[in-house]
């Protein structure tokens, strides 16, 4: 396999790679074709199947068959198909890695890290695979033993977002295909690259070709549409917007498919005036400036206490003037693109609007000239509830930064949204930190950490950021249905 210390290294790995969809007994060279755009130049890198809507009928059969198959696998076998997996995609790390960072933007080593991070959701389901537990359970009121079992939902179809290419797909397949589901995975228009590589590391671990489709589309409604009005579909896990979210559960009713459904984030950051200032400024960096500040778990809101809130502000402001933005392939850059023109226009009108209303900013936020959609980090302060950057998922490298007084008006603050994904509490003080922490109306909490999924445990968020779990026991539950045994036991006389 080829490493991409190089974007000609990379050209030549793209100017081979299979671009078709992949959809067992499909033609994929007839199908027309959309353009794949490096975000670091505005130009075009490769040009991907647009598979025909007209397919849908044959794909959904082609995964039907492919649950039949992969179902009657033993645990034990798909567990060794998924551990597999884990493996291939770090032996694979550099071309995962590279595309990655080629389609989305973000930095080489970012991407690296977003490769370890999916392959522990296939280790993790690999073990999960073989421990899917039941119960056995005596009838209250005698007579009967009650066996409780579980089953791999069906067919389910996986729709994921641009901005973690990889691990987006990863965790919802991994627990989809441990549980023994077939899957039809349908990634953003912006990044289907990485979902074509991910498909064929599958299939080269063991899946069957019929149980882990790839369909690249540039309509993903259309698709959406005539896979969800097939009643062979019984499962749809969703990641993205709110807005799309909602359309999908009203698509889900004709046939009752089950929903996930990870959506938008408005996530709190609440940094104490006890708080280890170190620890809470490093947080926030990572919380915000990951991904580009492009994460539904970013820190959309820090509410800072009084006490500290200057200190934490300059010293925050003094990290995101220092980080250096660039293309993902550059050495040391922090900061690669945004996604595309239009996202990097409607957060340049947040910030000015904001600015515009009397906000301050107290970093540089001068502007590269392009190509590419770059963009330096902005830090602003008294920016008024009226500016629609204090109501919008900002998506971005800019940090909004206001003040509370008490815990409590803390609290009253960071739930004033309907969103409830991620949350962070930063303070030294465990019954704080604790007792807050539990006051948050979120899914999933960071204390004195700016990092909160693990393979291990349960993703996800309450109100508008959807339903659902990813990573942990729950996220394999979530392609299963329970069924229960009613033994009929009338006594055991008959043994004298
Ligand atoms: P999006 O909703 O526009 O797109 C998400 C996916 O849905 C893509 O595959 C897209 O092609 C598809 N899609 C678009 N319109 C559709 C339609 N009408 N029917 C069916 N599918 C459709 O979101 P996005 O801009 O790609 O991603 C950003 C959003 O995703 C943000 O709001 C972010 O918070 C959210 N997100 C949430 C999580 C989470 O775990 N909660 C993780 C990452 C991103």
């Amino acid at each position: 396999m080829p490493t991409f210390p190089t974007l000609d290294a990379h050209d030549a790995f793209l100017a081979t790679f299979d671009t078709g969809a992949r959809i067992p007994g499909a033609d994929t060279s007839t199908f027309e074709r959309f353009a794949v755009v490096d975000p670091a130049t505005g130009g075009g890198i490769a040009q991907v199947a647009d598979t025909p809507i007209s397919l849908a009928a044959h794909c959904m059969q082609t995964a039907t068959r492919g649950f039949d198959n992969w179902s009657k696998h033993t645990p034990r076998g798909r567990s060794n198909v998924l551990a597999r997996a884990a493996h291939m995609l770090l032996e694979r790390i550099d071309t995962f890695a590279a595309t990655m960072t080629r389609e989305m933007g973000k930095p080489l080593e970012e991407a690296r890290a977003e490769v370890r991070f999916s392959a522990d959701y296939f280790r993790w389901y690999s073990e999960e695979a073989v421990r899917s537990h039941g119960g056995y359970r005596e009838a209250p009121g005698g007579g009967a033993r009650l066996i409780v079992t579980r089953q791999p939902v069906g067919v389910a179809l996986l729709i994921t977002p641009w901005n973690f290419p990889l691990a987006m797909g990863a965790r919802k397949s991994a627990a989809a295909l441990a549980a023994g589901c077939s899957v039809i995975l349908k990634p953003a228009e912006a990044t289907p690259l990485t979902s074509l590589l991910l498909g064929d590391v599958l299939v080269d671990a063991g899946v069957p070709p019929e149980a882990f489709q790839v369909v690249t589309t540039s309509d993903s409604a259309g698709w959406s549409r005539a896979l969800m009005s097939d009643q062979q579909l019984k499962k749809v896990s969703f990641t993205g917007s709110t807005r799309v979210g909602s359309m999908l559960i009203e698509q889900s009713a004709q046939h009752i498919q089950k929903l996930s459904l990870e959506l938008g984030g408005d996530a709190p950051f609440l940094v104490f005036d006890d708080a280890d200032l170190e620890r809470a400024v490093e947080s926030a960096v990572i919380s915000k400036i990951r991904n580009g500040g492009q994460a539904c778990v970013a820190a959309n809101r820090f509410l800072v206490q009084e006490g500290i809130a200057e200190e934490f502000t300059a010293e925050l402001a003094k990290r995101l003037n220092a980080l250096t933005v660039g293309s993902g392939f550059a050495e040391g850059v922090d900061l690669g693109p945004l996604i595309s023109e239009r996202a990097h226009g409607q957060v340049n009108d947040l910030v000015t609007g904001a600015l515009e209303l009397g906000a301050a900013n107290a970093c540089a936020f001068t502007q590269p000239d392009g190509p590419g959609f770059f963009m330096h980090p902005a830090l602003l302060t008294n920016v008024p509830e009226t500016a629609s950057i204090s109501s919008a998922e900002i998506f971005a490298p800019i940090a909004v930064v206001g003040t509370f007084r008490t815990p409590a008006e803390a609290v009253a603050r960071a739930n004033d949204t309907p969103f409830g994904l991620a949350g962070y509490v930063f303070s030294q003080d465990i019954d704080q930190a604790f007792g807050v922490a539990h006051a948050l109306n979120v899914g999933v909490l960071g204390i004195n950490k700016g990092l909160v999924a693990d393979a291990s445990s349960p993703f996800g968020g309450i109100g508008y950021s959807g339903y659902g779990k990813e990573g942990g026991v729950e996220g394999m539950q979530d392609f299963q249905t329970v069924k229960q045994f009613n033994l009929d036991m009338p006594s055991a006389a008959f043994l004298g």
